[in-house]
């Protein structure tokens, strides 16, 4: 766990997000939960001495942020279109990912369910917990439910992947709704900024992501505009910058495949 406030912590090593602690007087509200069932139990375990979980926030509804839920006590919260997308969630989804992450993990064990939030709102919900606000502001972009945890007294905000300066996938996303989004996260007062996945960063990320959504829709926009078809696209992008800054092997591939077909179809309308 690395300590980034007097109170909050993340944990990047074996959780695929970044999950959050934030530490109060009147007990913890983890943020995002770690995939992996023995990384989310190990988290769980570590953050006991903190005091007792009350709140635990999903910032989206893809697996590497919510699968974890059930191995922590509290209540869930989370954006409307979240509770949704965890109830028609696919165990065989959740396997196959373990399958070539972390295959060490399965069968899975008998505590493992989709655990929905008991909570949920459309566009802010404000949550005061020990000497700290928790501001829960529904940020659309790279998923339609994506929601920032913003907390005033620390000066920090969790971006859920609406930063991700590693890749930007844009499977769920809405790109233009991205772009305006990344806009409104840097009008807030913040110090620190935890990206959904990649080290803390400060305000400056926000522009540079913005440059990293905008290098791939111009790509693709290119490819459009000179005629080319979705798979001419991807052949054509393969051999460009943007994939030159992506991993050349590993679950990123169809990743890559996705964004782009994903930014064609945007675009091609
Ligand atoms: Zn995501």
């Amino acid at each position: 766990m690395q300590k980034v406030t007097d109170h909050v912590y993340i944990e990047s090593e074996s959780s695929v997000c970044n999950a959050g602690i934030v530490a109060t007087d009147d007990g913890v509200a983890v943020i995002d939960t770690p995939m992996v069932p023995s990384s989310a139990k190990k988290l769980a375990h570590a953050i006991t001495r903190f005091g007792a979980v009350r709140y635990v926030i999903n910032t989206e509804p893809h697996m590497d942020h919510i699968a974890g839920n059930c191995y922590f006590g509290g209540t869930i919260v989370a954006h409307d279109g979240v509770r949704a997308r965890i109830l028609a969630a696919k165990e065989e989804e959740m396997t196959g990912m373990l399958q070539r992450m972390a295959p060490d993990n399965l069968p899975l064990d008998k505590e493992f369910r989709f655990r929905p939030p008991e909570i949920t709102f459309s566009e802010k919900l404000t949550l005061h917990l020990g000497q700290f606000t928790l501001r829960l502001i529904h940020m659309p972009g790279h998923t339609p439910h994506s929601l920032a945890v913003y907390i005033p007294e620390e000066k920090i905000v969790f971006t859920s992947d609406n930063v991700n300066l590693q890749m930007p996938f844009f499977g769920d996303a809405s790109p233009d709704l991205w772009l305006k989004t990344l806009e409104r996260y840097n009008n807030l007062d913040v110090e620190m900024v935890v990206p959904g996945h990649g080290s803390v960063c400060d305000k400056g990320c926000f522009p540079k992501m913005s440059l990293i959504l905008e290098s791939w829709i111009d790509a693709v926009d290119k490819s459009i505009k000179k005629g080319l078809d979705m798979e001419q696209t991807l052949e054509e992008l393969a051999k460009s910058e943007i994939a030159s800054r992506m991993p050349e092997e590993g679950p990123e591939i169809d990743l890559f495949r996705l964004n782009v077909e994903k930014l064609y179809g945007f675009l091609k309308r």
